[in-house]
């Protein structure tokens, strides 16, 4: 039975040897039928493509969410940055000029936040020395 390009394209090659076996009339529809399945699964196949663009999609779309989270600063607080809540201390409470943990006058004095939440309410401020405000800090910063 030579299976020539002509059958093959028309997807029609099981009903061209069923035809030419039957061929003398006696039963036509049932080699018909037969004669469909490969059309559908060629149809099938064309269809595989679209599946795979549908997870390329979803994939594209993981990445796209880690890049919003790394968009994420570690910053909770009101203000946009840490510079940001000591311009805005220092513009209302005017500059830091002496520690209330050990009084001192000396050396660089800082506006430091009582419980870290950076909020934008000046009593939670309070002026201190660096070194009082590092043993501060040290007690909620855990990193
Ligand atoms: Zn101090």
């Amino acid at each position: 039975m030579p299976k020539g390009k002509k059958g093959f394209q028309k997807g029609h090659p099981v009903y061209g040897g069923f035809k030419t076996r039957f061929g003398k009339g006696n039963k036509p529809s049932k080699p018909f039928e037969k004669g469909h399945k490969p059309w559908n699964t060629g149809l099938d196949a064309d269809k595989q493509p679209f599946a795979g663009k549908k997870h390329t999609e979803k994939t594209k779309r993981k990445i796209r969410q880690a890049h919003l989270g790394k968009k994420n600063p570690a910053w909770k607080g009101d203000f946009a940055s840490y510079s940001a809540f000591h311009a805005w201390v220092k513009q209302y409470k005017g500059k830091a000029k002496k520690c209330i943990i050990c009084k001192t006058v000396k050396g660089k004095i800082e506006w430091s936040n009582i419980d870290h939440t950076y909020k934008r309410k000046l009593e939670d401020y309070q002026s201190k020395c660096v070194k009082c405000h590092r043993k501060h800090d040290l007690k909620y910063n855990t990193k």
